[in-house]
């Protein structure tokens, strides 16, 4: 949506709905994993970037601690006290926000009430991370607000805890990193252990491509904890014959290999996999460097197999999606995006055949499954932001 056009439509809506115009606009990117499936909880790396999708939050400042939000993606409108933060059952996508506020008092900050307006460009629960995406704005929302600063890394790690602590879902480090420390026309090689990053460049001539299933992704918590216990579980047995062993991170496919017979066959695949990946982040990272996209392709299919034979976190319709995904014009290479179960892949297309590329895929994809699904190129964006600062207003 131009910017311009989404400005005046953010602070219309706002004037409807708060009967006041609005001080301030903050955004938050959307990102996307090119390499790095669940290796952050696994304290590995991921390489990932901000696309140019984000969620914005209008707001004005109130003097009474209460916060009142409303979304334009989103039916409902929801107040709370900042004295008193409960969860919300009737409007439970206000917990991000809640959540968000509740452990920046908990740290110790100071926060201001608002009218916040929110809109977002990002797909909901397709592997974009818009819930990230909503509470790191939020945070930069009440930072903007206030008398104090806050580092960004230091904003994803409290919006990692919200999401963890308040939300209840128990997500790695990636999502809110990602929406934080975002770079503009590069990639962010994120180190899971450390919370610390290098920027890596964008190969020339490859631009990434997002394919989404539009499928209803069923990630209901348990699917993700359970994978996330399996990998505890191996860490757990690993451990005992290799004390240094405190996360997969530390793992090599050696020491799992030696003790192939001490561990149950699914949490063997499931730590398979993470070593694996892990190590396919930092052949990508090179190879996207250095400019090797036939290797980059080829890393991309190798995650995508261990995704679904390895962690089983492929679904039908993401088969079908890398199956028109084959074969089309330009293409390198597809891997899912996010935690897998539906969603998005992401695909590196050759530059000059984006349009023959989602053409193709658009079609195969409606032909094997009867959806429509969504095929679009991303930038790598900065990370979040002020859009409109109180001052320019
Ligand atoms: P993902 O982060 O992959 O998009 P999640 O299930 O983690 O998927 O988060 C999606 C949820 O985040 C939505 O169902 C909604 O509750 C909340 N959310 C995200 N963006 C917005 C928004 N702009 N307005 C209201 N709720 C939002
Ligand atoms: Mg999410």
């Amino acid at each position: 949506m131009d910017f311009s056009v989404r400005k005046e439509l953010i602070k219309n809506r706002f004037e409807n709905q708060f009967s006041n115009t609005p001080e301030i606009i903050v955004q938050a990117p959307g990102r996307v994993d090119l390499m790095g499936s669940h290796t952050d909880y696994n304290l590995g790396y991921v390489l990932t970037q901000a696309i140019d999708r984000n969620t914005w939050i209008a707001a004005r400042p109130r003097q009474d601690k209460i916060v009142r939000i409303a979304s334009l993606n989103v039916e409902g409108t929801s107040e709370f006290h900042l004295d008193d933060i409960q969860h919300d059952t009737v409007n439970p996508w206000t917990n991000y926000v809640r959540g968000v506020a509740d452990i920046l008092q908990k740290e110790g900050y100071e926060l201001t009430g608002f009218d916040g307006l929110i809109h977002s460009t990002i797909p909901f629960g397709s592997g974009l991370s818009s819930s990230a995406a909503l509470e790191v704005a939020s945070a930069i929302l009440f930072e903007a607000l206030a008398d104090w600063e806050i580092d960004p890394v230091q904003i994803a790690v409290l919006c990692q805890r919200a999401e963890n602590g308040f939300v209840g879902m128990n997500c790695g480090i990636l999502d809110q990193y990602s929406s934080a420390m975002g770079v503009a026309n590069s990639v962010v090689l994120l180190d899971c252990r450390s919370i610390t990053h290098e920027i890596k460049p964008i190969a020339d001539g490859v631009q990434v491509m997002i394919c989404d299933t539009k499928a209803e992704r069923a990630l209901t918590g348990s699917e993700y904890s359970e994978r996330r216990a399996q990998c505890e579980e191996g860490v757990r047995i690993l451990s005992q014959f290799y004390p240094e062993i405190r996360s997969l991170r530390d793992a090599t496919l050696g020491q799992l290999a030696a003790h192939k017979a001490d561990i149950p066959p699914v949490v063997f695949k499931r730590c398979q996999f993470i070593i694996e990946e892990n190590q396919r982040v930092l052949d990508m990272a090179a190879a996207l460097a250095d400019g090797r996209h036939e290797d980059a392709g080829q890393l991309a299919l190798r995650s995508f197999d261990g995704a679904r034979d390895l962690y089983e976190i492929v679904s039908s319709e993401m088969i079908a999606m890398k199956d028109a995904i084959t074969g089309a014009p330009g293409v390198f290479g597809a891997r899912g995006a996010g935690a897998g179960f539906g969603g998005c892949l992401v695909a590196f297309v050759r530059e000059g055949e984006i349009d023959t590329f989602s053409s193709e895929v658009l079609k195969k994809y409606t032909d094997f499954t009867g959806i429509d699904a969504d095929v679009y190129p991303v930038i790598a964006a900065s990370g979040a932001g002020l859009v409109l600062s109180r001052s320019h207003n």
